[in-house]
């Protein structure tokens, strides 16, 4: 089957909510293959991001996402990638439907609660960004 990445962002650990973003995981059936709780250095967070460096929220971007800890994580299970970024809502809580996690537990487009690979190719490259050596 499928394997995804996720990562909890430091404004959703923040507001201690990482709890019941794993349980939602959970129970819309994924499997979490790995865990691992980190605090993004910038280059790390840069390397991450490095497809949105021309993009004018750029900065901003990486200073929240190296502001605090985040949990990065590798998710497994049917159509993992497609359903992980459906359970997450869209970019912007304020559009993202009832229910999701985004609609939940994100403020704004820049401070979302989560992140989801968007498709084979970048969770590869996500998952092995921060579990190197990991079997995709
Ligand atoms: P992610 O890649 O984090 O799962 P996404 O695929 O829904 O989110 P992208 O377009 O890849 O959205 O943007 C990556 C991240 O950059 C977003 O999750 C958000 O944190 C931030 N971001 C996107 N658009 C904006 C914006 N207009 N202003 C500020 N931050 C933004
Ligand atoms: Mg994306």
């Amino acid at each position: 089957t499928e394997k995804t990445f996720a990562i909890v962002k430091p404004d959703a650990v923040e507001k201690n909510h990482i709890g019941a973003i794993l349980a939602l995981i959970e129970k819309n059936g994924l499997k979490i293959r790995a865990l691992r709780m980190m605090h993004m250095s910038r280059p790390i967070a840069e390397g991450f991001y490095h497809v949105h460096k021309a993009r004018p929220f750029f900065g901003e971007l990486v200073e929240f996402m190296t502001r605090g800890p985040c949990v990065v994580m590798v998710l497994e299970g049917e159509n993992a990638i497609a359903k992980w970024r459906e359970l997450m809502g869209a970019t912007d809580p304020a559009k993202a439907a009832e229910g999701t996690v985004r609609k939940l537990y994100g403020a704004n487009v820049g401070e979302n609660a989560t992140h989801g690979s968007d498709g084979p190719d970048t969770a590869k490259f996500e998952i092995g960004w921060f579990f190197p050596g990991y079997d995709v």
